[in-house]
């Protein structure tokens, strides 16, 4: 596809028809910019090491000129004429950050500053993005974190970061101004969130704009995945409550996904029955919201956390009734017959192979096994709402499965291929 009469161009270097690893580059003359950095995900690959060369060598992530660190051996094709490079991170997920580390150190990149917070805790044990080799433990490279709005000149490309809302605390979209063209790049934001007013205040900021680049996860799947869904986080939060109200006297734990730090906070905070969170969950959420919440730990690593706040392990195992406590491994010590709440946690469902032992586990153990998940993702019609609220001249929509589902009717769409330039 052409731009008539733009210099901006606007390259998909990998994460269009799949959900993860976008590497999006806006070039403008001399300048450009990157969003996001993650990899492609597929389990079935088996890799062993997940060198640069393995990763590239499956197309897991792209071929990039002058991008990856020079320590790493990628090899270039010619010299760098670029004047001005910077990445910009979305959000925290591994999908779009796992390979933050290989990164040119030379390179600088940008995210809120809190994601940068989240990213750092989930790496405290360096084993939740790429590791780089010959580095110490928790290693996480520089990121600068911006306040929310902030606006970031590259060269003659300008970028405004605007937080929205979605399961991963800290998520942003991103505004770019060229000379040329205005170009909204969405991460990923749902509507039904705690944060719904940031999503709209996103849109409002987009509106009109020459070109809008969106994530198009939920319109991945048929219509069965919607058959019985929770509707909101809220409601989410409402069932949680009713599930822990409603099995006084039993042993009730649960566990949820890490960076969606605005539903643990609200599940402590509103809880009936005091909650007992696992250490690194209980870092992330003192580092991010400054909340500081009963623990327990059973390794040895050092948060820095509250002791007068550490409730022992062997006593939750046998609590019944008086916790409510959040359980990450080690199953078969919990008591028999109580509840465990699944919240979105891992192993994430059927296409995981963890995940039917895991459910045997439970039930051998006489435990309930209650599901209560809500999507980080707009659903499909808030993505349409989203689309309608922008109207933008032109509609890329990416990161999906089915990305031909959204339409726009307020202009021209385009769906991008791997790699392609437009
Ligand atoms: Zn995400």
């Amino acid at each position: 596809m052409e731009l008539k009469d733009r210099k901006t161009k606007i390259t998909f270097h990998s994460g269009v028809l799949t959900i993860g690893g976008t590497v999006i580059e806006v070039s403008y003359g001399l300048d450009r910019i990157f969003f996001d950095f993650g990899t492609e995900f597929k389990p079935e690959l088996n890799l062993s090491n997940e060198t640069l060369q393995e990763l590239l060598d499956n197309r897991l992530i792209p071929e990039l000129d002058h991008v990856y660190d020079p320590r790493l051996g990628y090899k270039e094709k010619g010299e760098n004429t670029h004047s001005n490079t910077a990445v910009f991170l979305s959000h925290c997920h591994l999908d779009h950050t796992r390979m933050v580390n290989y990164l040119d150190p030379a390179i600088p990149m940008y995210a809120l500053k809190e994601t940068k917070v989240l990213l750092e805790s989930l790496n405290a044990n360096n084993d939740f993005i790429l590791p780089l080799q010959d580095t110490a433990n928790g290693f996480t490279r520089e990121i600068i974190g911006l306040d929310n709005e902030a606006v970031v000149r590259v060269g003659d490309i300008s970028v405004e970061v605007q937080r929205v809302d979605h399961d991963a605390y800290g998520a942003c979209g991103l505004i770019i101004n060229t000379p040329d063209m205005k170009i909204a790049y969405t991460g990923d934001l749902r509507l039904h969130g705690f944060d719904r007013e940031d999503s709209l205040k996103y849109c409002e900021k987009a509106k009109g704009c020459d070109a809008l680049i969106i994530e198009g996860v939920s319109i991945s799947f048929d219509d069965e995945r919607h058959v019985n869904r929770i509707n909101s986080e809220q409601e989410l939060l409402d069932k949680i409550l009713s599930i822990i109200e409603n099995n006084s006297n039993k042993q009730v734990t649960f566990n949820t996904y890490p960076a969606n730090v605005k539903r643990l906070a609200k599940l402590v905070e509103l809880s009936p029955r005091p909650v007992v969170l696992e250490g690194a969950y209980a870092n992330i959420l003192k580092q991010c919201l400054d909340i500081n919440t009963r623990y327990y730990q059973d390794d040895d690593n050092d948060y820095g956390l509250d002791e007068s706040l550490r409730v022992a392990y062997k006593d939750l195992l046998e609590d019944e009734g008086h916790y409510v406590w959040q359980v990450v491994d080690n199953h078969k010590k919990l008591k028999g017959g109580g509840v465990y709440i699944h919240s979105d946690a891992t192993p994430l469902g059927e296409f995981d192979p963890a995940y039917q032992p895991f459910l045997d586990a439970l039930a051998a153990n006489n435990i309930v096994f209650e599901r209560v998940a809500c999507s980080g993702h707009a659903f499909p019609e808030d993505l349409e709402e989203i689309v309608d609220r922008i109207a933008p001249k032109l509609l890329l929509p990416i990161h999906s499965l089915h990305p031909e589902r959204l339409e726009n009717k307020h202009g021209l769409r385009h769906l991008p291929i791997r790699g392609e330039t437009i």
